[in-house]
């Protein structure tokens, strides 16, 4: 493996508790790279995984070359693991896949041709998806519809972060600070020429999701957050609304007073005042998500700690990088 931007094609991998399929994985990436028969990498990072994922790791490391192992400090994530890979990677067109061979790393060459066609990104787009619950589909796509709604960066729906894209992207892609990442959406607010390339979506080779509704929640909010301050603008839609309807409530108590009846009012109140609290409540509460993120992205702390980076090439050359 050379040094420098000297390897053609990098292929980067976050992995968490994938013990049970990395072997599958590692025989299918890099037959798929052979095929290509120019240089490449493949990048391995263990995400702080509990499992003996890490072992697994390095001990492809010592079998071939091409591997580099990188082992996080702890569990950061999937998008943190997957932002540490791509940072270290070094190749001039970089293949995002997941570990759980959901995407199907043979698809890599019709991916590359299709970059030859002068794409700077070629993002995969489902079109079908083996082994989902309705329940994670009909989520995913009313996500889609609320964030485009919401951001002004089409964010196109039915995309995972498989996708093939180069060099200049991706030194784009690595200057962008922010730790609060939701990199499918960061590569389509780079621009840039980028095209899709539908495919059939698997499910999992072994193990199990690692993104539970809980995750999936946090990834939204993330998403939407990152890309639109739309959520600011609640707290003036929903003050105006109430303000309207306590002045309508107002009007109709005159006339009815004036009519010569007077209406009994703690019930009214008592609901007003619920509802008026609740929507305060939550306007406060979407002004501390942006807050709370100012206040982590000020720290500016390292997206990320290495504890080790592992490459044959690396030991060979009498140095880790
Ligand atoms: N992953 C990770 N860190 C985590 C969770 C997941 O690196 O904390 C990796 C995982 O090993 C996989 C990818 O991120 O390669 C996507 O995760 P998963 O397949 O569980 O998500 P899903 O496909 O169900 O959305
Ligand atoms: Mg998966």
């Amino acid at each position: 493996m050379a040094d420098g931007l000297n390897v053609a094609l990098s292929v980067v991998v976050p992995c968490y508790n994938e013990d049970a399929g990395i072997d599958e994985l590692y025989l299918r990436v890099s037959a798929a790279c052979e095929q290509q028969g120019q240089t490449y990498e493949i990048v391995l990072v263990n995400d702080g995984s509990a499992d003996t994922t890490r072992d697994k790791i390095f001990a492809l490391t010592e079998r071939d070359h091409h591997v580099v192992g990188i082992d996080l400090a702890r569990n950061y994530g999937h998008q943190i693991a997957l932002s540490a890979g791509l940072e270290f990677c070094r190749g001039h067109r970089i293949l995002i896949l997941d570990a759980d061979l959901q995407d199907p790393p043979e698809l890599l060459g019709p991916m590359m041709a299709k970059m030859d066609e002068g794409y700077d990104v070629v993002y995969g787009l489902r079109e079908a998806r083996e082994g989902e619950s309705w329940f994670k589909l009909a989520t995913a796509s009313l996500f889609y519809r609320v964030l485009g709604k919401l951001s002004n960066v089409g964010i196109p729906a039915n995309t995972g972060d498989f996708r093939l894209i180069n060099r200049r992207t991706l030194d784009h892609l690595n200057a962008m600070p922010e730790r609060y990442r939701f990199i499918r959406g960061m590569v389509s607010w780079i621009g840039l020429r980028q095209c899709a390339f539908p495919y059939q979506r698997h499910s999992r080779f072994a193990g199990e999701t690692h993104y539970p509704l809980r995750k999936m929640l946090i990834l939204a909010i993330d998403a939407m957050t990152s890309f639109s301050v739309t959520p600011l603008r609640f707290a003036s839609h929903f003050g105006i609304a109430f303000g309207l309807l306590g002045i309508a409530t107002l009007i109709y108590t005159i006339f009815a007073w004036a009519a010569g009846q007077v209406l009994p009012g703690w019930t009214s109140l008592a609901s007003i005042m619920l509802i008026l609290g609740s929507v305060q409540l939550l306007v406060l509460g979407i002004f501390g998500e942006y807050l709370g993120r100012m206040y982590m992205e000020a720290k500016r702390r390292p997206l990320f700690i290495v504890n080790q980076v592992v490459s044959r090439a690396a030991v060979e050359a009498g140095h880790a990088r």
